[in-house]
């Protein structure tokens, strides 16, 4: 099975109007928006990925406050639950789920959905979490830009007082901390706080995307920051925008060849292993089909990148590695 850890569904549906319990081809001739659509649950369902991890992700433009934040991520959770009461998905809450869902997807092909909060501002106080993690969610990043919990995307710095609350809340309900988005400094500082399991969903090697200096640097991880995260046994999913696989696109230009993909694939692969990396798409998550590299159409193809890799290491990047790492602590 195919695992992709991250994916905004439930902004798709309510923030852009998308129906994604339609066929994808059916989306994309109703779909207004000058982006592409790539994922719907059906297309998930035909294309063999079998898991990702479903945000919960308010747009702090449009939710420009804690309370309202909070609203709209729990209105997004709605989503998923009407879809796992149709039937359509499997929310994934613990390790017994994940087994039986192992057993039943061959079967059935209901994708399953592991929820994560991106940015962490729908978290009123960090005595929300354990509300949270009632709620099914099971990982949080709490950066998207800055939040009141620290430093995240162009708006650098560390953890706040409150940040070092909410981690400390994140360890004692078990929930995992996603790194995406995150600045640097604070990256360093949840190492010294946060003692639970640890990944970047949606990140890639900055090293080969010109370094600290380029805009966006301070979202993807250097390898200092790859090799740490590799040490504490977590995980590094591969985000395949064109823009973050190489910072000289930009809309408009050619889609960028699989080999981009490549390329930090086996970055990551050779700091912390195959064993190690794992895909995190974003796809549709403010960008469509003509951002994604050339031949990633729909989700299935993610197929594709298992023949960019090792023999041996194709079902662990394209879904296996995950799989293990939910397994480890869920
Ligand atoms: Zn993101």
């Amino acid at each position: 099975m195919i695992v992709d850890a991250h994916l905004d569904l439930a902004h798709n549906v309510l923030d852009l109007g998308r129906d994604l319990t339609l066929p994808l081809a059916e989306l994309r001739k109703r779909d207004g928006y000058k982006d592409i659509p790539v994922v719907t649950l059906p297309a998930l369902r035909e294309g063999g990925v079998g898991l990702c991890f479903a945000t919960l992700w308010a747009d702090p433009k449009k939710h420009t406050d804690p309370q309202a934040a909070h609203t709209a991520a729990r209105a997004q959770l709605e989503v998923y639950r009407r879809w796992e009461d149709a039937g359509l998905v499997r929310i994934i809450r613990s390790t017994g789920d994940l087994r039986c869902h192992q057993e039943r997807w061959p079967a059935d092909r209901v994708p399953a959905l592991v929820i994560l909060i991106e940015g962490g501002e729908c978290i009123r106080e960090p005595g929300e979490v354990a509300f949270w993690k009632a709620e099914g969610v099971r990982l949080i990043g709490p950066a998207w830009n800055r939040t009141r919990y620290c430093g995240g995307t162009r708006e650098p710095g560390g953890l706040t007082p409150l940040g070092v609350e909410l981690l400390h809340a994140m360890d004692e309900a078990g929930l995992a901390l996603d790194f995406a988005h995150m600045d640097e400094q604070a990256f360093w500082e949840s190492l010294e706080v946060f003692r639970g399991p640890v990944c970047a969903t949606h990140a890639n090697p900055r090293s080969l995307l010109g370094g600290a200096d380029t805009p966006f640097a301070n979202r993807h991880l250097s390898d200092a920051m790859i090799l740490a995260i590799g040490e504490r046994g977590g995980m590094v999913g591969a985000v395949l925008f064109n823009f973050f696989l190489d910072h000289t696109w930009s809309r408009g230009m050619e889609r960028l060849s699989l080999h981009a993909v490549q390329k930090h694939l086996y970055h990551v692969a050779r700091l912390i292993g195959w064993d190690k990396v794992g895909l995190g798409s974003d796809f549709d998550g403010g960008f469509g089909m003509n951002e994604n590299p050339e031949g990633l159409n729909q989700p299935g193809d993610l197929a594709r990148i298992g023949d960019l890799v090792p023999a041996e290491a194709r079902e662990g990047v394209l879904g296996g590695n995950w799989l293990r790492w939910l397994e480890r602590w869920l």
